[in-house]
């Protein structure tokens, strides 16, 4: 078993038994104390903990590591390592902040803040995004409003993890404010498209993954080898502009229905942790490639949900989904991603797919919670939403049970505004 996953383990700062964060998590991240340094981070309960100081006073002897390696605006120092040494730092860390452990209080000075004192920063500089659509379910619902009920699925679905290539440097940080993008639109029954502000704002529940370093371009990473590549993971809100996406994706794909931002939630939770949390997922047929099978529980049971926030109501739940419900997982994303010899770079970002489940309040997105426009969801203001209006905030939740535990993510909250002048 990985050390850090003892589900008995105990920590010295206080967590409570609803945290996302106990000492069964120890996730990364990025974060600026109130002098303005910025810190390679972990979060117990409500403190944050900053890894450079550990590592300047020998906390991690015996593990190979630089000594710059946490003195970082980013992870992305630390994802060129390799599992074994996330692995190592991971279960150091559980040893040093273990119930039967001190520390001296000289060093809790340097190390530990509370979290209402840090502000959180982007965690990785995303050199490169890829969006999959995973999800039957979405898929299906997609396929059932914008093209044939009894051909919902294209013929390529079953057979490839379906991607595309996002814009990277548009992802940003939970609690980043996003203006409402204007771009073409073609009117229901119109010939020609007009321009404005998009009137069909929408958000996209998925995961996301962060990548170490990959092998030389022209090489595979095989399904066996995928989850050594992959660091952690993130809630992703990928906000899409249905009436822009529409009339621009034929042939190509998404492009400025989605290019104008996406967000993450700060803590890159570890492949490590959310071991415990492995389920198996849905059969899957017709026959896959053989590049595609896999061996072992690949999905993840993660429990997810949206809410809405706006200012005359406060946090109304309009989705609650699950991670478990992906049809292709992220070993075979992964090990497809690179079936071309494409090569993948220490803090690569890659997307589930909006998670739908089977039944309609599991559903990922505004765009199949109100069927196109034409089930609208009632909120606790009696006003109705289609889709987002300005002001209103998403915030998207993940977090997987345990018995006595739970290792979370906390959120991705992000507030639309109006679109600029
Ligand atoms: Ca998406």
């Amino acid at each position: 078993m990985i050390k850090a996953n003892d589900p008995n383990r105990k920590s010295w700062i206080e967590v409570s038994k609803d945290s996302d964060f106990p000492i069964q998590n120890i996730p990364f991240g990025v974060f600026k104390k109130t002098n303005n340094s910025i810190c390679v981070g972990t979060r117990i309960g409500d403190f944050a903990i900053d890894l450079n100081p550990l590592n300047e006073l020998n906390y991690f002897d015996g593990i190979d590591l630089d000594a710059t390696i946490f003195a970082q605006e980013t992870l992305n120092a630390f994802l060129k390592l390799n599992k074994t040494t996330w692995r190592a730092v991971r279960d150091r860390i559980a040893e040093i902040f273990d119930a039967n452990t001190t520390m001296d209080e000289a060093h809790k000075a340097l190390i530990i803040s509370a979290i209402t004192e840090v502000e959180m920063v982007m965690p990785v500089q995303v050199g490169d995004y890829t969006d999959f659509y995973s999800s039957r379910q979405h898929a299906h619902n997609v396929g059932c409003m914008f093209r044939d009920p009894d051909n919902a699925l294209l013929p390529n679905w079953l057979h490839i993890p379906v991607g595309y290539h996002g814009r990277a440097s548009s992802i940003v940080l939970s609690g980043t404010d996003i203006h409402r993008p204007k771009g073409q639109q073609l009117p229901l029954g119109a010939d020609v498209p007009v321009f404005g502000p998009c009137k069909l704002m929408d958000f996209e529940l998925e995961m996301a993954f962060v990548t170490g370093q990959g092998k030389e371009m022209g090489d595979t990473i095989s399904t066996s080898e995928a989850d050594d590549y992959i660091f952690g993971m993130c809630i992703f809100n990928d906000w899409s502009a249905r009436d822009i996406q529409k009339w621009e994706y034929v042939p190509l794909g998404p492009f400025l229905g989605k290019s104008f931002g996406s967000s993450i939630s700060p803590w890159i939770v570890t492949l490590d942790a959310l071991k415990p949390f492995r389920v198996e997922g849905e059969k899957q047929e017709p026959q896959i490639l053989p590049y595609l099978e896999f061996e072992g529980n690949k999905n993840i049971d993660i429990k997810l949900e949206v809410q809405i926030t706006s200012d005359s109501f406060e946090s109304h739940t309009v989705s609650k989904s699950n991670y478990k419900y992906m049809y292709w997982n992220m070993t075979q994303q992964l090990a497809h991603h690179t079936v071309n010899g494409c090569n993948i770079n220490a803090g690569d970002m890659m997307a589930s797919g909006t998670i739908s489940g089977n039944t309609p309040e599991a559903y990922g997105s505004m765009l199949e919670l109100s069927w196109k426009g034409t089930k609208p969801m009632t909120m606790p203001d009696g006003t109705e939403r289609k889709f987002i209006q300005d002001n209103d905030s998403v915030i998207m939740k993940a977090h997987c049970q345990a018995s006595n535990y739970r290792v979370g993510f906390g959120e991705v909250r992000t507030k639309i505004l109006p679109a600029k002048k």
